[in-house]
């Protein structure tokens, strides 16, 4: 396989075309093929008793998810990295590597729900307590720094609301405390932000998104620094949530294409965006590429892309039956959950409710748009049929519409 040391000087496209993959091993096949099984046979009794050989029962890893693991710590330019079975696995596996009993974390307010969920159901039950932060804190975070500190997670930016983090900011306080950082970093992918040159111990990505790139796998990663590589794999070790690795092959067949579909996506996305921004329906577009969107000028200064996730609030005043109406029919901008397909979809999201964020001041109906690979002027046609939809509320015909 490459070695790291190989393609530390090579661009971030190169990189992901000849990682995870090893022709001399495959008869000369290009690409990897498919591993899959729990039992390996060993040469020996002295070899099944010392556990030796690369691969030696089927929790340990097999050829498929190896390759991908060392994709993407060349990619990530890590020490090291595990993959698990979903997005939010991964948050879990990661969080546990890191917390024991009787710790205190710090989890910003806007953070993916289900993450806060891991915190209440789970980590509660082993006494260890979340304290919810305003992502914008930065270096105000070091005030809610208690002895029992372990960990400042953050997301960035921030599911629904869109906040980019002052990420420095954050690693700076947590390392003169000794706490680590652990980054949702999903939405930008590492070829948009680099994490852990920023310092970020742990860095995630759900898989599921980006890499799969389809919607049709799940899959989490974490790559971590050297310091945090140990306990991250001892823990990963001890817990088998491990991926399918019919999932981590489609992964690796994802990550070669991975940059041309996040800067498609990058291209549509703003186009969308700003032809939003000029609706008279929309009150406001949050997209961190946007000047007025919560920490646009931490994005500027840190990241190199955006991708295909941003989030609108309507103008107050709008009926939930006009909503449903537009949302019910709309032919390319489908309902459903998650987002980084070829697809375009839409969902309603309430970030005054479940994000806690306390300054939302806004009343209108707030809608996260990913947008997919499809025609730019099919999108805004959709979307221009559907506002019509939003105002007339009663449902209209759409075969003669459309
Ligand atoms: C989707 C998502 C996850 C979880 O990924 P799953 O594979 O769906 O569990 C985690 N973080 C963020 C920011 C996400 O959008």
């Amino acid at each position: 396989m490459t070695k790291p040391k190989e393609s530390s000087s090579l661009k971030a496209s190169t990189v992901l075309s000849v990682v995870g993959r090893n022709p001399e091993e495959q008869w000369g096949f290009l690409n990897p093929p498919l591993y899959k099984g729990s039992t390996v046979i060993h040469k020996s009794l002295k070899s099944l008793v010392n556990l030796e050989g690369k691969f030696f029962y089927g929790t340990a890893g097999t050829p498929t998810i190896a390759n991908l693991e060392d994709a993407w710590t060349q990619l990530t330019g890590a020490a090291g990295t595990v993959l698990s079975s979903s997005g939010l696995g991964i948050i879990a596996l990661v969080v546990l590597s890191i917390v024991k009993s009787g710790d205190h974390i710090l989890v910003p307010t806007n953070v993916y729900y289900p993450t806060s969920m891991f915190c209440k159901n789970i980590l509660e039950k082993f006494s260890v307590r979340t304290e919810y932060y305003d992502p914008l804190i930065g270096s105000g975070i070091e005030r809610l720094i208690q002895p029992n500190t372990s960990l400042i997670f953050l997301e960035s930016p921030g599911s629904h609301t869109m906040e980019i983090q002052d990420i420095p900011a954050f690693v700076a306080v947590a390392r003169k405390h000794g706490i680590k950082t652990v980054l949702d970093n999903t939405w930008a992918t590492p070829l948009f932000f680099k994490a852990h040159s920023f310092g970020i111990d742990i860095s995630i990505e759900a898989g599921t998104k980006y890499v799969g790139g389809h919607s049709d796998i799940l899959l989490g990663l974490a790559s971590a620094n050297s310091e945090s590589w140990p306990a991250l794999r001892s823990t990963y070790e001890s817990l088998g949530m491990l991926p399918g690795d019919d999932d981590c092959h489609l992964a690796l067949r994802g990550l070669r294409t991975l940059h041309l579909r996040v800067k498609e996506a990058e291209r549509k996305a703003l186009i969308l965006a700003k032809w939003l921004k000029h609706r008279d329906e929309v009150e406001r577009v949050l997209h961190p590429a946007f000047e007025d969107s919560p920490g646009h000028k931490f994005w500027v200064r840190d990241y190199t892309g955006s991708t295909g996730l941003f989030t609108i609030v309507l103008k107050d005043g709008f009926k939930e039956a006009g909503l449903e109406n537009m949302l019910d029919h709309m032919r390319i901008f489908k309902l459903g959950f998650s987002w980084g397909g070829y697809e375009s979809l839409m969902i309603p999201v309430s970030p005054g409710a479940k994000q806690r964020l306390e300054k939302w001041s806004l009343n209108g109906f707030a809608l996260r748009i990913q947008v997919g690979l499809e025609d730019i002027d099919d999108l805004k046609h959709d979307l221009e049929l559907g506002f019509e939809r939003l105002k007339e509320i009663k449902p209209v015909t759409l075969k003669a519409k459309l």
